[in-house]
């Protein structure tokens, strides 16, 4: 417990309970905080008879049953408002609020002379009274516990009053006491710490507990800006996935976790800069407020379009509408801005977002050369707390309140560009195998891109022996052939090409034509006429069964799997006895031939010129980067090899003396683009 001071004499209640007074632990509980918050003064003081306060002096009126303490400032504190709270723990037992309370007369009415006011009963039974309390400042309820300091209404002047002030008086069995011990007044004091005369009480709780501490100012206002780049698919023509994820259709080797586009195909970089601050970018003109965004494409993405959007005023980074940032005359056209540029985001509330929208097409497939692209954007500018940054690996100056990526506003992504009518097997990474995989692993051991031979190379062994691509989206009508560059290491065998389209999505014999290779580990080029619907679409390619297993080379090879626009040539006349061209009947004919069935007239390639590529597949425009019809014997790989990885033997010099008996059928599996290193 707290100190009560003892004091000399207590009047009337010595004579009345002098058994409560010699023992003043069991007077009270806990003693009082003085109850008023803000500068407040002493202006009377509970009178003893005599216009007589407790230290005997006269700061007190006639008959006053309790301690007023005043406001400074008064009535425009009183508007302010000045809180009073329950000088110690009880409960609420009456409540009376809505009198007039700028009374200056001291004769208002309403509550019986207290105007507005709170009792609160305590442990002890003695009751504390609030009176004279602002008019509609009264917060608590009859019947409601209360703490020690907590709010209970407000300074006002209601009731018998003259000007803002807290009526406190203290009730001991009904009648009014004094909470101050002095000379002239009672033995005990009811205060935590009383004071000095004239001074106040403290506003400490019993127990030294402190009151509520007051909030924490408020942080200094300042922006913290955030940036983050993602890539989404189109939305108007939904892309086919085999994976969850339709971002990342192709996730061999270091494909993984990359955004793959198809060529052509159009799509969305989205670039979303926050402001995390408490603080706008307000600076003193429109020009310093705002934020300037830096952006680059690589070779291969053309931009078609962008958009600046806010999600002002939800703040959700989900509620995008249109931004004034469009209208900015420093930004580009809406329908055609740069492959790289700034643009002005104009300023940023606190909380609000900004995304931009740079719509792009994939112009050339990158995945042949196994080079990723990347798409990045940076905060070139931010006045005051971002300077300037013109490249990427610009350092910057970063105010301290920067905390994004160690204040390093810049932010990327790479994807990798598919090209669905072409598959070529070119990188130098073995798991790059451009989305294909095996449909029956039992019968396909080592599944392998072999970068000497730039072929994906699967090891039969077992019967059954079936690949298959990635799932995609052609549309057919462009496209009557297959050329298929491949090899195997018996003597001749039969193969078949299987497609699914998004009408008959089930593998079928019925969908299917044969193809020969003659083996004896040389690349045939293969012109097959594909009787498939032209007015369907292609969702998937699959080649079985193209070797024996349990051979002395049980290797598979493809170089190439390209749609091609047209179906193959007529075979022109050709020396009797010649080595027999591939390729299945052309278009016209009698559509595939039966499995296992022996072709009597296997077709021949077409006359150079005739092996056109099939171009953009969404545009109908040439492939930009396409491969050129390879010069005949080019670059050419040949032999029978251990294995699908094995370096290029010496038999490569047969394979050239092979080339010139067997011209119709023996070809480089391509023209070779160089091949950069890989970008990570
Ligand atoms: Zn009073």
């Amino acid at each position: 417990m707290s100190p009560r001071v003892p004091a000399p004499v207590r009047t009337a209640l010595a004579v009345l309970v002098p058994a409560a007074l010699a023992a003043p632990s069991g007077v009270g509980a806990a003693p009082y905080r003085q109850p008023v918050n803000g500068d407040v003064v002493v202006t009377a003081y509970f009178d003893h008879g005599g216009v007589r306060d407790w230290a005997c002096t006269d700061w007190t009126y006639g008959g006053h049953r309790g301690t007023d303490i005043a406001i400074i400032g008064r009535f425009a504190a009183q508007d302010e408002g000045r809180d009073i709270t329950a000088a110690q723990a009880g409960r609420v037992t009456r409540t009376h609020d809505g009198e007039f309370d700028r009374c200056t007369t001291a004769d208002c009415a309403g509550g019986n002379g207290f105007g507005n006011y709170v009792y609160v009963e305590h442990a002890d039974g003695h009751v504390t009274i609030y009176a004279h309390m602002r008019q509609g400042s009264v917060r608590v309820a009859e019947g409601q516990q209360v703490g020690c300091g907590d709010v209970i209404g407000q300074v006002g002047s209601s009731g018998y009053s003259t000007g803002p002030h807290c009526h406190f008086e203290v009730r001991v069995g009904g009648n009014a006491d004094d909470p101050f011990s002095g000379q002239c007044g009672g033995p005990l004091s009811y205060w935590v710490a009383q004071g000095d005369h004239r001074g106040l009480p403290t506003r400490d709780c019993a127990g030294g507990e402190p009151p509520p501490p007051p909030p924490p100012p408020p942080p200094p206002e300042r922006p913290d800006i955030h940036l983050a780049l993602s890539f989404e698919p189109p939305g108007d023509a939904p892309r086919a996935c085999d994976f969850d994820d339709c971002r990342d259709f192709v996730r061999d080797g270091t494909s993984g976790g990359l955004f793959d586009a198809w060529l052509g195909e159009t799509f969305s970089v989205h670039v979303v800069v926050s402001n995390q601050g408490n603080g706008t970018t307000q600076g003193e003109s429109p020009e310093d407020s705002a934020i300037t965004l830096q952006y680059e494409l690589p070779a291969g993405l053309a931009p078609v379009g962008y958009d600046i959007q806010t999600d002002w005023p939800a703040k959700d980074r989900a509620s995008w509408q249109p931004n004034d940032a469009m209208q900015n005359p420093a930004n580009p056209p809406a329908d055609a801005p740069p492959g790289a540029g700034e643009l002005r985001l104009n300023g940023f509330s606190p909380g609000e977002s900004k995304r931009v929208t740079l719509r792009v097409r994939a112009t050339e497939s990158s995945v042949a050369s196994g080079a990723h692209r990347p798409v990045r954007a940076w905060i070139k500018h931010l006045r005051g707390y971002y300077g300037e940054k013109t490249g990427w690996d610009d350092p910057a100056e970063v105010n301290d309140g920067q905390t994004y990526n160690g204040g390093d506003l810049k932010a990327g992504g790479e994807l990798d560009v598919f090209d669905p009518t072409a598959f070529l097997f070119e990188s130098p990474d073995a798991a790059m195998v451009e989305g294909w995989r095996r449909c029956a692993p039992d019968a396909v051991a080592g599944f392998t891109v072999n970068p000497a031979d730039h072929a994906l190379s699967s090891e039969i062994v077992g019967p059954g022996p079936c690949i298959e691509g990635p799932r995609v989206a052609v549309p057919l009508a462009g496209f009557a052939g297959l050329r298929l560059v491949a090899r195997q290491h018996q003597t001749r065998r039969s193969g078949r090409v299987h497609w699914t389209t998004e009408t008959e999505p089930d593998f079928s014999d019925a969908r299917s034509v044969e193809f020969h290779t003659d083996g004896g580990g040389l690349f045939d080029e293969l012109h097959l006429a594909m009787p498939w619907d032209r007015g369907a679409t292609l969702t998937r390619l699959r080649l079985l069964p193209v070797a024996d297993a349990g051979s002395g080379n049980p290797w598979f090879d493809v170089a190439e799997i390209r749609l091609t626009a047209d179906a193959p040539a007529p075979p022109p006349p050709g020396p009797a006895g010649a080595d027999s061209g591939s390729g299945d009947p052309g278009a016209g004919g009698a559509g595939p031939y039966p499995p296992g069935v022996p072709d009597p007239d296997d077709g021949v390639p077409p006359p150079p010129g005739a092996d056109t590529d099939g171009g953009s597949l969404f545009t109908g425009e040439p492939t930009p980067g396409a491969l050129p019809d390879p010069a005949a014997g080019a670059d050419y790989a040949g032999g029978c090899i251990a294995s699908g990885q094995s370096p290029r033997p010496p038999a490569a010099l047969i394979g050239m003396l092979f080339f010139g008996l067997h011209l119709r059928r023996r070809r480089a599996p391509s023209g070779r683009r160089p091949r950069p290193a890989r970008q990570v």
